[in-house]
């Protein structure tokens, strides 16, 4: 709308157009209101800006959010400064929201910004609560789907504004690495934080539906993390016929691992650009290389199911069905999933 006026103005400069006709509106009187009302936003954004030029840009709304992380008799050209520092380090990390929000956070300082309005809060006086996780389906043909936490940044610094981020589940790790305050996560929210995480806990669920092991040997200690008292043993127990090498084949192993364990050893042996195939495929034991798949995980011990063999193919075709569960973006790497 603002171009109009303007390349009118040209016209009338150039001498192609009469001043009078055009802005004043000799043959038509409505002439005159309309192109009074094309001035009107320019002429208010004009004002505008000299307004908050005033004073050396102190009083713009940025320069005002950022005088409030002012400390004794600094300026915001201080506090700017100082974020500008902090954002051209390489190690800072940038979340788009959306196509319009970005959050990013450097070492000091998280920042939003909206197309209107740059939100900032110093980690120093920053609470952080993760107050809402929602769920949505990617698409509706496909069963993969894409958690957002919410989190609500309070800060207790007088005048400043306390703002909300929202960001994938799957980048709250890195976002809670970047950031030096813990981050307060509802007894009420519940999300994965990483692939890897998602994966142990669709890993768990999988197995519980599998028969017992029982063993009258003492358990001992998970040779992974040395915490946890090692609670699965692997024993084929899957219809897979001996013939192929890709078949699965008993392990005679004690056992030796937890499950939390035994399913960050299965991840770490899957291809990851393919997370819906991980439930479905198989892992060698890590002791004797024997071939498994999530049928042959035995879980440690209550009782004994006398229909072990029937169950179990029912729960073949199930574990393909499952799969697709995990069927979205990977951005948990193998070194995360060894790492710790
Ligand atoms: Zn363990
Ligand atoms: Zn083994
Ligand atoms: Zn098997």
């Amino acid at each position: 709308m603002n171009v109009v006026p303007g390349y009118l103005l040209g016209l009338v400069v150039t001498g192609h157009l009469d001043a009078a006709q055009v802005f004043l509106g000799k043959d038509n009187p409505w002439w005159l209101v309309l192109s009074a009302c094309a001035l009107i936003g320019p002429l208010y954004a004009l004002f505008k800006v000299l307004q908050w030029s005033s004073r050396n840009w102190s009083t713009h709304p940025i320069a005002e959010s950022l005088s409030v992380f002012c400390n004794n008799n600094t300026t915001w050209l201080a506090v700017a400064a100082d974020i500008n520092i902090e954002f051209r380090r390489i190690d800072k990390i940038c979340f788009d929201t959306n196509s319009i929000t970005k959050i990013v956070a450097t070492d000091n300082w998280i920042i939003k910004v909206t197309p209107y309005t740059l939100y900032f809060a110093h980690q120093s006086d920053t609470a952080l609560i993760v107050n809402k996780s929602d769920t949505h389906a990617l698409s509706l043909h496909s069963r993969g789907e894409v958690q957002y936490v919410n989190i609500e940044v309070i800060l207790a610094r007088s005048g400043a504004k306390s703002f909300n981020i929202r960001l994938n589940a799957l980048g709250f790790k890195d976002l809670q690495d970047k950031i030096s305050r813990p981050i307060t996560i509802l007894n009420s929210v519940v999300f994965h934080r990483t692939l890897l995480e998602r994966f142990i806990d669709t890993f768990k669920e999988q197995i519980a539906q599998n028969p017992v092991y029982e063993t009258a040997q003492e358990l001992e200690q998970c040779v992974g993390c040395m915490q946890a008292i090692s609670n699965v043993k692997l024993n084929k127990l899957c219809s897979d016929g001996n013939q192929t090498p890709e078949a699965c084949v008993s392990c005679f192993c004690r056992p030796m691992w937890c499950v939390d364990c035994l399913a960050k050893w299965f991840a770490s042996r899957q291809d990851d650009t393919a997370p819906e195939t991980w439930l479905s495929s198989k892992c060698t034991c890590p002791v004797c290389r024997a071939k498994f798949c999530l049928l042959d995980v035995y879980a440690h011990p209550v009782d004994h199911d006398d229909d072990i063999t029937k169950n179990v193919i029912l729960r073949k075709t199930q574990l393909v069905i499952y799969s697709s569960i995990l069927n979205f973006t990977i951005i948990t790497t193998k070194e995360e999933i060894l790492g710790e």
